[in-house]
Formats: C-alpha cells, structure tokens, sequence
C-alpha cells in the first residue's frame, strides 16, 4: 500500500472544511425536507423554508451556511499499517489543513478559536487547534470524519450521571427543554450512553456524525434495544413541541443517533451533543492513492421551496420606529423590517456598559433611541458582497446588559437568536422593549437583506464593533413582546399540548 503523502492529508482536511461549511449532507437535505413538508406551525415552517433556501443559496454560492463556521472537530481512525511519508505529526497535519481552509481567500471562514480560554482570550486567528480524536485500528488506510460544530449548539452539550435505576428517556425529556432554542432545532440529538463520563461525552458527539436513517428505522421497527431507545426518544423529543428555533411545531429532531459501551455496575453516565441546524460534517477515507474527493448533492436535492417575503409577514419601517409600534406587537408574529438598525454583541455591549459606568457617554455617531439592535458578527465578506453571513448569535449572553442598555440608551428593539433568560425578559418587560428573533443556521440568506453597512464604532473589536446597517425585508420573528410575553415558553406549551403524546408538564 502506497505511503499517505503529508499534502494530500492536509489538503483532504482543508478541502472537506471548506465542503461542510457551504454543503448540507444529502440525508440532512432529504430530512428537512420531510420536516418542512410536515410543519404546521407557521413560525416553524417559515424557519425551516429559511434554512433550506440558505442551505441551496450556500450551495450555489459555496459561502458559508451559517456565520459560526465552528470548532473544527476531527475523528480519525489510523490503520496499524499505515506509511506515512511527512515530517510532520499528525496533528500538525490536522491543523495545516484547517489552518488552510479557514483562510482560503474565495471562501474565507470566521475565526472563532480562542487560545488562553481562561485567561486573555486571544483568537488564533485562522480557527486553529483542532479538537481530534484518535482510534488505532487494523489495516493501512486513515478514515476521518471532519466536522465544524457551532458553538450555540456546543454549548447546548448535557451530561448525566444517572443512576443505574434511572430512566434515560426521562432524563433526556426533562433535560431537552433546559436546552432552550440555542442548538438552533430542527437538528439531531447524539446519545453516548454508558463508558465514563469523558467516554459517554465523545460517544454522543461521534454518533451525530452517522447517517440519518430514522424513516427507515420507523418503517422497519426495531431489531435491538437501541434502536427501541432511539424510535421512543425521537417520539417524544418531538412530541415536546420545541420546534424549528423553539417556535413551537411538530420537528425538533430529524433523527436520534445513540452509541453505547459497557460502563461500570454503579454508574450510568450519559452524554448529550446536540447537532444543530447548521449540520456539517464530511467521511472519508485515504489509502495513499491521493487527496479526497467530495461530491456534492446534486442541486435536484432541495426542494423548490426559494424563500420569499411574503404578505402574511407584517411590513417595518425601522427609520420611524417607536416604543408605542413595537408594543403593538405580539409573540410569534413574523415580522419584515426595512431600514436601518445598529449592530453589537457581547464585547460591544461590554466596552458601551464601561464607558457609561465611567460617565464617558457613548461614541460620537451611536445613538440607539427608538433604534434596534442586531447582535451579530459575520463573516468577512469576499469580494462583491456587502456583508459575509450574517446570522444571529445567541441573544441571552447580552441578558446581564439588557436593563442598562434599555435605560440608557434609548433602544426599543433587540434581534437575536434563541431564548431570553428571565433578567432579558424582565427588563424587557420593564421598559416594554421587544426581542425579535431572526433564524439560526440561515446566515447566507439574513445577509442578502442587507443592502449596506457603515463602521460606527469600536473598529478595533473587528466583528465584534457597532456596525449601521441598512436592511430591506429582513426577516424575523416577536419572540419576546412588550408585556415580556415569551414565545419560546407559550409556544412549546400549545404544541405539546396539540401533538398530545406527552402529559402537561408538573
Ligand atoms: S445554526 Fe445556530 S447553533 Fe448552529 S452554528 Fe449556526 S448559530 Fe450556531
């Protein structure tokens, strides 16, 4: 068997981070598909028509499907037989082609590693070290899965060390709500039952890497105990009525994937890893006869759903924007906003919260009265574009700045993605604000609504600073209204209790 050249290992992996981050997997395309066909929930359904129209828009014009093109995760598998012809070690190697796709200038990828996590946070700059995964095994290939997991999701990861009398479907049914809408659902959850705790943890986020297969598991039935575990779970995670971005609707899982190991007689560890929305991950194999090749779905593969604005949502002005408008609205309805709204996320609302505390009054040219507030960092653009994809990042991180920014600064709308924690939601109430939710995993297409952009404040923060932008038809949905109404808690409610599968929750 051939050596395995240094090149077409690193490029293999620089070549598949670029693929996963513009192309959906077909079995994702194909369940989403399904889901979206199914949805009754008008929210849900217009989320799911969202990102798979983002999903073919990033196909066509391989940029990337969401603007967290994550942590790049790599499993492999080396043969015992392998010849390597390198100087490098293969982890080095990983990170060459990581290094490598997240820089590659037709297509370059948000850099979101930060080295020194507990200290001073510093961005690596080019999305590097790799988080991998070695298995030693017979034979004289490398088998490697490469995956790009966003942190929303990441951050969603749950471990159980339950009792070995303990029942693991209610542990993941109560466990799921806790995860709130900030693995951005409709997505996979990955079971790692049984090993240790690190064991159950790898287990579960190896097993979302596996091929969708629930239709078949359901049209076949179960053969063992596991798949018995995934049929009932896959029930009734989505009989929770969680739904597309926690809006509330029939799909919160296209699929529950479950890998086990004999574990200890006292202990039950159990891992959860969920996948989110923006699903990537990418197997192959090298045997020393060359670099990967990638086929992508053929573009017959999604369906002819294409987005639009459309006449049910309610049209905004946002240069006349006012409190008194924005209270007129109510949770679950879709809103298209047109005009100019500011961006800024954590490090921004940071850096406004000192300069207010210190009395210094906010920067020349940034006023948020009457204005709202998009909390997003996007990807640089290439060339020809205005804005790289620009999706929401996770509203409830900017909760603890709610109550200072809607007192001081005059802002009457925030957009955002997921939930808002209780002190968002009060404040919200307080000043009757609203939080407008704008759909994860459909950065491509969010950013298309966007017809220009203008630096305002906080250049150094690079993504992170205040940018204007001025937007046409931007879609979103009230998630949170002035009266502190939560649609991510009234909805899931209505839904369960429609689909009927589970009891009203103690
Ligand atoms: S879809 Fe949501 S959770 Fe996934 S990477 Fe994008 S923002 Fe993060």
């Amino acid at each position: 068997m051939p050596a395995i050249q240094k090149d077409d290992f690193i490029q293999s992996i620089a070549d598949a981070f670029q693929f996963i981050s513009y192309f959906h997997p077909l079995d994702f395309i194909k369940a989403m598909t399904k889901a979206y066909e199914a949805e009754q929930g008008e929210a849900a359904k217009d989320a799911i028509a969202q990102i798979l129209t983002n999903s073919r828009m990033c196909a066509e014009g391989h940029r990337p499907i969401c603007q967290d093109t994550g942590i790049a995760v790599v499993f492999l598998k080396i043969g015992m037989d392998v010849k390597w012809q390198t100087d490098m070690s293969v982890e080095d190697m990983v990170n060459e082609g990581v290094r490598r796709a997240y820089t590659f200038a037709d297509n370059k990828l948000r850099a979101s590693i930060l080295v020194d996590p507990a200290g001073q946070r510093r961005n690596s700059g080019d999305n590097t070290p790799a988080v991998i995964h070695y298995e030693v095994v017979p034979g004289d290939t490398v088998d490697v899965i490469c995956a790009a997991k966003g942190g929303g999701s990441e951050n969603k990861a749950k471990l159980g060390m339950l009792n070995p009398s303990d029942s693991i479907v209610d542990w993941v049914l109560k466990t799921v709500p806790t995860m709130g809408a900030g693995w951005c659902p409709p997505g996979l959850l990955g079971l790692g039952i049984g090993g240790t705790p690190e064991k159950a943890m790898v287990m579960a986020k190896r097993a979302i890497m596996d091929d969708i297969d629930m239709a078949d598991l359901v049209k076949k039935g179960p053969a063992n105990r596991v798949e018995e575990l995934r049929l009932e779970l896959y029930d009734k995670v989505n009989a929770l009525g969680i739904g597309a971005q926690g809006l509330g609707g029939l799909t919160t899982v296209v699929d529950i994937k479950i890998n086990t190991a004999p574990t200890h007689a006292a202990s039950l560890p159990v891992g959860l890893v969920p996948q989110c929305a923006a699903n990537r991950h990418i197997h192959f194999t090298l045997d020393g006869s060359g670099p990967a090749d990638f086929v992508p779905p053929p573009l017959s593969a999604w369906p002819d759903i294409g987005w639009k604005p459309d006449d049910l949502a309610t049209r905004v002005n946002l240069d006349t924007l006012t409190k008194q408008e924005a209270a007129t609205w109510k949770p679950g309805q879709r809103l298209l906003l047109s005009g100019k709204m500011l961006t800024g996320r954590d490090a921004a609302h940071k850096r406004i919260k000192e300069l207010l505390d210190n009395g210094e009054g906010l920067p020349d040219g940034v006023d948020f009265t009457n204005r709202a507030i998009y909390y997003v960092g996007p990807v640089d653009p290439i060339m020809g574009e205005i804005v790289g994809p620009a999706g929401p990042t996770t509203a409830n991180r900017m909760d603890k700045f709610t109550d200072m920014m809607l007192e001081k600064t005059g802002l009457v709308a925030m957009i955002g993605k997921a939930e808002r924690g209780q002190v968002g939601i009060e404040a919200i109430k307080k000043f009757g604000a609203v939080y407008l939710m704008a759909t994860g995993g459909a950065a491509y297409l969010v950013s298309k609504a966007i017809r220009s952009t203008r630096l305002v404040a906080f250049e150094d923060l690079g993504m992170e600073a205040i940018y204007e932008f001025d937007v046409e038809n931007f879609p979103v949905t009230v998630a949170v209204d002035a009266r502190g109404d939560n649609v991510h808690e009234t909805a899931p409610r209505i839904w369960r209790r429609k689909i009927g599968k589970l009891p009203e929750p103690a």
